[in-house]
């Protein structure tokens, strides 16, 4: 008997026939003799809703009444998932993050868990009930409901997985496992059988929303193993592992990420002299304005032009602040563009190989995209390129590492 934790995402649970199916699918792995935790997201759509909702009454709400308001979503989906569970005779209980104690610190919206005590989660499933939690959310030291991130439901199960030392963690989504790139973006992408930790933190990281990223931080310290899967088809998804020696085989690259949200900041002509970078980025952090990549160039009359990103929404709030420290710094002029995007290729085979780079831009050369920034790190390489190219700068790295699916077959 093993014991499997399944996360099912919010599509997955979008209206009462999709809870129904995945009643059905629980109560199948419940019949096979395994002991399931299930954790649900709020149903597609819920959580931006009630964002916008707290928005419309204030733009500046307290983030620790958001998460009071947020969490409500998957209160809804635990509770008909039970029901629909014991409808097709399946003892089933439903609970809060609160109600079976995962703990996380106080940051509302972006809490991290610190402790879960599985102690009422295995006494229920010892009598025979599959336990039903809500993704997203915990509760801190004083009592106080707190959400983990967007996508934070992904860290829940990852997180129950480990704490209560499951088999697996399944993560149900409506696409049938981790693709080489976004298959919304790039028909031909291929689904992967397997990638390692790491090389899926660097694609969560950069932009790829099929897991989040804590819970793959959490399933690599954990060695918890985790599989994605679609809740609508029958597959073996996409298993995320340790490397080995099957890794190993593996492509140079495994895949393209990209993410829609950034933003590039320039301050140009500021005097080149220790501790600029400091000026300059200090009372960016000040404002709470979290830096991604950054570039400096001296030109030849020794003054410097200082470029960094952004998330987006961060934009106004960083031109703000190099606005006012232009005249504070001397500096000739300040610049910005929030119509860029970053796109990055990941692989750990690129550490065994030179090359990756010079492939890369030449890719990006041959369809005509202007490179505005570069970062690469020992797996991944990232470009920033203007808005309009993102599609087809990643198709065109999509073909040019050779990870476009063969075409169908002809009759
Ligand atoms: P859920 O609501 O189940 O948590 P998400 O929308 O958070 O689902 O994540 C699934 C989506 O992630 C897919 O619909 C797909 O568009 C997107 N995605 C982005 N990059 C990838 C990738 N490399 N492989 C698979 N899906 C990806
Ligand atoms: N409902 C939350 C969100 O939309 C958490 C999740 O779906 O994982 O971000
Ligand atoms: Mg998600």
């Amino acid at each position: 008997m093993a014991l499997i934790v399944q996360k099912y995402g919010g599509t997955s649970v979008g209206d009462v026939d999709r809870i129904a199916n995945v009643a059905r699918r629980v109560a199948r792995t419940k019949a096979a003799g395994n002991d399931v935790v299930v954790v649900v997201s709020a149903m597609s759509g819920e959580t931006n809703r009630l964002i916008g909702l707290a928005r419309a009454i204030d733009p500046d709400h307290d983030p620790r009444e958001l998460d009071m308001l947020v969490s409500t979503g998957e209160q809804v989906t635990i509770a008909l998932l039970a029901m629909a569970l014991h409808k097709i005779g399946v003892p089933a209980r439903s609970y809060t993050g609160g109600q079976v104690h995962i703990r996380t610190d106080n940051a509302f919206t972006k809490a991290r868990i610190v402790d879960i005590d599985g102690a009422k989660i295995r006494k229920d499933l010892a009598e025979g009930r599959v336990v039903v939690v809500a993704g997203f959310q915990g509760v801190d030291a004083e009592g106080n409901i707190t959400t983990l991130g967007r996508g934070g439901s992904d860290t829940t199960g990852v997180a129950l997985a480990a704490a209560l030392k499951a088999d697996e963690c399944q993560i149900y989504t409506d696409v049938d496992g981790v693709y080489t790139t976004d298959p919304r973006v790039v028909p031909q992408a291929r689904r992967l059988d397997s990638i390692t930790y790491e090389e899926m933190l660097e694609l969560a990281s950069l932009g790829a929303k099929v897991l989040q990223i804590r819970s793959v931080e959490f399933a690599s310290k954990y060695n918890v193993p985790l599989r994605v899967l679609s809740s609508f088809d029958e597959g073996q998804g996409t298993l995320i592992k340790s490397e080995d020696a099957s890794t190993m085989e593996q492509p140079l690259i495994a895949g393209v990420a990209f993410n829609r949200d950034e933003a590039k900041l320039t301050i140009m002509g500021v005097p080149d002299r220790p501790g600029i970078a400091f000026q300059i980025l200090g009372p960016v952090a000040d404002k709470n304005i979290e830096v991604d990549m950054i570039v400096q160039n001296v030109g030849q009359d020794g003054s410097t032009d200082f470029t960094f990103t952004v998330h987006r929404n961060d934009y106004k709030k960083a031109l703000a602040v190099l606005q006012e420290l232009k005249a504070k710094l001397g500096a000739r002029e300040v610049a910005g563009d929030d119509k860029i995007v970053k796109v990055s290729v990941v692989g750990v085979g690129m550490r065994s190989h030179a090359g990756v780079a010079s492939k890369m831009f030449k890719a990006l050369s041959d369809e005509g995209v202007n490179i505005r920034m570069i970062s690469t790190s020992e797996i991944k390489i990232s470009v920033v390129v203007d808005e309009k190219y993102l599609e087809l700068a990643v198709r065109a790295l999509h073909t040019a590492f050779g990870l476009d699916a063969p075409p169908p077959q002809q009759q």
